[in-house]
């Protein structure tokens, strides 16, 4: 059954009133069971009923974040290829209807923004382009990640949805995951924030991570932005979303993110106490989850994130094509908050006790191994 036939079994309205009306016994039963809570379980851990055990709740997470992990952070960095888009999203500054010079990166760029990225060390990458299949298109992502593979060892993308056979082509090419967040699984207020362009079409894009799954990619990364709607009953379905893939595509590696500052104007105001139940209540969802954290939020939020449960940010990041090496005036898809230097950061990450991570995957390319 596809993630929709799956979603239609849940009504938004039904599951925002089992999440407002949880009471205190629902959360003790999820706290008691955690590291193996189902949905019910995700519905109290993030009701408001569940607020006043938030302390026991980040301890919980915390306690199972270190025995799953370690004290680690793996670090990456956006490199952004294009800010084309042909989609008009409310909240993203490289909409369509945005008066703004436009640059995609030629193969030359890439390599100089690579160059730039290497000298902090980084290896793990994450390529991200806005939605213009006319000039980033498959073959534009392919030779990307091949002009960049020698450089890094994980790569992965984010970009408009692709078909699977597209995605298999990018993971034959070297492409490690797949980032495509759904922003919100409320279907009205999805259509309101994307008015125009092929991300108009909700079922295409909620289809996507089955795409990616069938396609064997390494990892799978889902999202949604916190505040285009009511960020409880979004966090439930993301969980759902999640569940769904892992009992599907279970060799793959899942992540999440929820930006909460990412809404202009939202109509939820999600707060640092929310977002802290979200990332606690995941944590206590699946013990081997990524949970992302990008520099959307505060310096001193992400600075206690490693003890909330976050297991990988971004540092250092410009969110504009030809960020790291040119001084383009132009419109960033967002605006971030943490704005160190990513070695300003590892050393924070140390002083706490954590130690980032640069690297923790290796391509295998069968070198040096011979048949019989
Ligand atoms: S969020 Fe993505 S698809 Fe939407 S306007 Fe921005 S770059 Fe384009």
């Amino acid at each position: 059954m596809a993630f929709e036939q799956h979603l239609n079994e849940y009504q938004w309205d039904e599951v925002t009133n089992r999440i407002a009306t949880a009471g205190p016994r629902e959360v003790e039963r999820a706290l008691a069971r955690a590291g193996r809570c189902d949905l019910n379980d995700m519905i109290a851990l993030l009701s408001p009923a569940a607020l006043p055990y938030l302390p026991r709740m980040v301890e919980i997470s915390s306690a199972l974040t270190t025995r799953r992990f370690g004290r680690t952070v793996q670090l990456f960095i956006p490199l952004y290829l294009s800010n084309e888009c042909s989609n008009v999203c409310t909240y993203c500054g490289f909409s369509v209807t945005n008066k703004i010079p436009r640059i995609t990166l030629t193969e030359a760029d890439i390599l100089d923004e690579a160059m730039a990225i290497k000298r902090w060390g980084f290896e793990h990458l994450l390529l991200v382009s806005g939605e213009a299949p006319r000039s980033v298109d498959v073959e534009y992502f392919e030779r990307a990640v091949k002009i960049l593979s020698p450089f890094f060892s994980r790569i992965s993308l984010e970009s408009q949805p692709l078909e699977q056979d597209e995605y298999e082509r990018l993971f034959r090419a070297g492409l490690y995951g797949i980032s495509v967040y759904q922003e919100t699984y409320h279907r009205e207020t999805y259509r309101l924030h994307h008015p125009k362009g092929k991300k108009s079409n909700f079922q295409w894009r909620l289809a996507t991570p089955d795409r990616v799954g069938l396609a064997r990619m390494h990892q799978i990364g889902l999202g949604v932005l916190l505040g285009l709607e009511e960020f409880r009953t979004d966090a439930f379905f993301l969980a759902a979303h999640l569940l769904y893939l892992k009992r599907r595509y279970w060799k793959t590696r899942y992540s999440v993110a929820c930006p909460a500052q990412g809404a202009l104007d939202p109509k939820v105001v999600v707060t640092e106490q929310n977002l802290v139940q979200v990332i606690s209540a995941f944590r206590l969802l699946d013990e081997s989850l990524d949970i992302s954290l990008s520099t959307r939020e505060r310096k001193a939020f992400r600075d206690s994130a490693p003890f909330l449960g976050i297991t990988s940010m971004s540092g250092g990041s410009r969110t504009d094509p030809g960020g790291y090496t040119k001084n383009i005036q132009s419109l960033k898809q967002f605006e971030t908050s943490d704005e160190r230097a990513p070695e300003i950061m590892a050393a924070s990450l140390r002083a706490r006790g954590y130690e980032p991570v640069f690297k923790d995957w290796d391509r295998w390319s069968g070198e040096g191994i011979h048949a019989g």
